[in-house]
């Protein structure tokens, strides 16, 4: 019998749902404490993470934990494989936007608009060493995991529950889904711009999806309204005709890189995706769906 649970944390719905009934209380426990564990790596907004840590030694070196080092790691990947429209340096740009507390705390003020005078970001500048597990970033730059942590860590606890409870997982957190384990059907998950509103039903049997949207992380500034995805080649909230991005990919990580990548490429994104192969469903600023060939158009295998 499937189970299921939600529940709130990171400004997010997160659900765990396993195939036996009796491994859901164990599975929530994986996906709590992996959660914890992320949250002192790499939350931005906790000034004892190691994140910030790196943040505010910006220009040297500091030692950091192998889990810093994984997520910095997938974070580097993604940069590369985009070109750099995701990049994890866009850390000062984020905050510059006005996003730089808690998500209710910026949307209850109207934010003043400031002047750009920072570096462009540069994910090329990020240092890892992987023999003393150390890691920095030149004085002027600052880290933001936000594009590929949530992933990673929907990835990670969907393989950990399924190799750990023996059991067949779909763990979902704010719109980053992954599922491991083996089982007979595919597992039907909604599909839409934000959770609660779904607009279409999808077969998901493998792999991840990932949804990326400008439309629910908004505030307003002086000079109009802002979005949380940065284009990093202005260090300003990206400008193009999509508005919401979920891609299928072979994991959630995988998923959620081409999801911001194709909000930030804008009229390039068709082509972004469809060169990459990737089953996509994209949502114009005036509500217009685009799909990839290989996206499903109704409740079928993924
Ligand atoms: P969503 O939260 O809608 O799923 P994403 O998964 O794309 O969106 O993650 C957006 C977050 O990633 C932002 O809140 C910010 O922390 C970070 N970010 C924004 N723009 C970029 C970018 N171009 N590259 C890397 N990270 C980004
Ligand atoms: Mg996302």
């Amino acid at each position: 019998m499937t189970a299921s649970c939600t529940w709130s944390d990171w400004s997010c719905k997160v659900r765990v749902t396993v195939d036996r009934e009796s491994a859901l209380e164990d599975a929530r426990a994986i996906v709590i404490r992996l959660m914890d564990d992320v949250a002192q790596s790499v939350d931005r907004f906790r000034p004892d993470s190691e994140l910030s840590a790196i943040n505010a030694a910006a220009g040297r070196m500091i030692p950091v934990s192998r889990r810093t080092i994984a997520l910095l790691d997938t974070a580097i990947e993604a940069a590369s494989a985009t070109g750099g429209a995701v990049d994890p340096t866009i850390g000062f740009h984020v905050q510059h936007a006005g996003y730089d507390t808690d998500i209710e705390t910026v949307r209850a003020s109207i934010q003043l608009a400031r002047p750009l005078t920072l570096q462009q970001a540069d994910w090329t500048r990020v240092r890892v060493d992987h023999d003393v597990a150390a890691a920095g970033i030149p004085a002027g730059f600052q880290l933001d995991l936000g594009a590929t942590a949530k992933a990673w860590t929907a990835d990670t606890a969907a393989r950990d529950i399924a190799h750990a409870l023996g059991t067949a997982v779909l763990v979902e957190i704010g719109g980053d889904l992954s599922v491991a384990g083996r089982r007979m059907n595919s597992w039907q998950v909604d599909v839409g711009e934000q959770s609660g509103v779904p607009a279409q039903r999808i077969g998901l049997a493998h792999g991840g999806l990932a949804t990326s949207s400008t439309a629910v992380r908004r505030w307003r500034t002086s000079d109009g309204e802002a979005h949380h995805i940065i284009d990093p080649r202005t260090g300003r909230p990206s400008t193009g005709p999509w508005r919401t991005a979920t891609v299928w990919a072979a994991t959630a990580v995988e998923a959620n890189t081409a999801s911001t990548a194709a909000l930030v490429l804008g009229d390039e994104a068709v082509a972004y995706l469809n060169e990459a192969g990737l089953a996509a469903r994209l949502v114009g600023r005036f509500g217009q769906i685009w799909t990839t060939a290989g996206w499903p158009r109704d409740v079928k295998a993924a």
